[in-house]
């Protein structure tokens, strides 16, 4: 782990970059307004913790109400219980013996659940449960059209519910219908028509379980783009949102009727180089995540962020090339929260230009 680049009551001109700043005003703000937009619907939230990494977010998560988080490794779960954390689900797929023993050594710690989509995978969860003597809940993953994980939904669906209810060390404690791309459209119409036509399938499938004898205790899935839409349908009971606590600024682009979640997450940059119409930061990509797209600087759409090297950053000053200094300070806004996350050790929390606390990222790098 790196030193902190910052003390803690020192001014953020004094914040050596990059660096990653929490913009605390806004980063609360987005806790509550996604607390107080979930009122009267009948879900709960679990939060999805791949976004931040950090058991201290997560803690602020379940203190404002969420049931419990949700982890995308093993990995990200282990540095969650040693944060102190006490009810997970694992929303992906645990294989390979060294780590179905490593999830149900974790089990004896905390509530941990976890997702299958394979029956000899169930084997081999149920015969670790065994061996530590734990009863495993499981959920069964339903493909619901993201094509990534995931049974199809209907009898693929029952005949893997049936088979975790079955074996003595695991417990059927419902389903995972999460649709990833889904949360990505711009467009809030055709978002909303991908999202109803996956309910529908959801809603049949629970309705065959239970004709069945298989009550569905937990039906989780949405996420930031979409979990409003789940909230209402009467057939989920979780919403697993993530990026809402930062935002980023693909996010931004996804337009819609629920709460207006802010920026709170920045690389904080210093202009290295100027010369004639161009200016060089210090965020290149090894400070800011590429794959949905360049960071935008916030509050100033005049400069763009071109292109990124590893350490280098390439802003174009068309307009006003004086207005850009070497060692000037800017904020991007990443293109991507959750990869970019992963690229720091420490969160910088800022609060009226002060660094107000520094908070380890403790699951950054928790792959596997
Ligand atoms: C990433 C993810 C989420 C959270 O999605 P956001 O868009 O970050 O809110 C929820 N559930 C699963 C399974 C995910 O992979």
């Amino acid at each position: 782990m790196s030193l902190p680049p910052a003390r803690i009551a020192s001014p953020i001109a004094d914040v050596e970059t990059p660096a990653l700043l929490v913009d605390l005003d806004a980063y609360e703000r987005n806790l509550d307004r996604m607390v107080d937009s979930l009122k009267g619907h009948p879900v709960r939230l679990r939060a999805h913790a791949k976004t931040h990494k950090c058991p201290i977010i997560a803690s602020h998560q379940v203190s404002r109400g969420a049931v419990g988080i949700c982890c995308q490794t093993l990995g990200e779960a282990e540095a969650m219980v040693f944060g102190g954390v006490r009810n997970i689900l694992i929303t992906n797929q645990v294989v390979s013996a060294g780590k179905i023993r490593r999830l149900a050594a974790l089990s004896k710690q905390a509530d941990i659940m976890v997702c299958a989509d394979d029956e000899a995978n169930l084997r081999d969860l149920d015969a670790a449960a065994d061996v530590f003597g734990v009863r495993l809940p499981v959920l069964v993953e339903v493909n619901i059209g993201q094509n990534r994980c995931g049974v199809e939904p209907g009898a693929p669906t029952l005949a893997l519910a049936r088979s975790i209810a079955a074996r003595r060390s695991l417990r059927f404690a419902g389903i995972q219908a999460y649709h990833g791309k889904a949360q990505h459209i711009y467009e809030p119409g055709q978002r909303a028509k991908v999202v109803d036509g996956a309910v529908s399938l959801v809603r049949q499938t629970v309705d065959l379980l239970r004709a069945h004898g298989l009550e569905c205790e937990r039906v989780s899935g949405g996420g930031t783009g979409t979990y409003l839409i789940e909230a209402a349908s009467g057939v989920y009971n979780e919403v697993q949102a993530g990026s809402y606590v930062f935002m980023d600024a693909d996010y931004q682009r996804v337009r819609g009727e629920g709460p207006t979640f802010e920026n709170a997450l920045f690389v904080l940059t210093t202009v290295i180089s100027r010369s004639g119409g161009r200016a060089v930061c210090d965020a290149g990509l090894k400070a800011s995540s590429l794959d949905s797209g360049m960071p935008v600087v916030q509050n100033r759409p005049e400069i763009p962020y071109l292109s990124a090297a590893d350490e280098h950053g390439m802003l174009q000053l068309d307009g006003d090339p004086g207005s850009l200094c070497v060692g000037d300070q800017l904020r991007l806004i990443p293109g991507h929260c959750d990869p970019t996350v992963n690229l720091y050790d420490w969160y910088v929390c800022i609060r009226g230009g002060i660094v107000e606390a520094l908070w380890p990222i403790s699951a950054r790098g928790a792959n596997s």
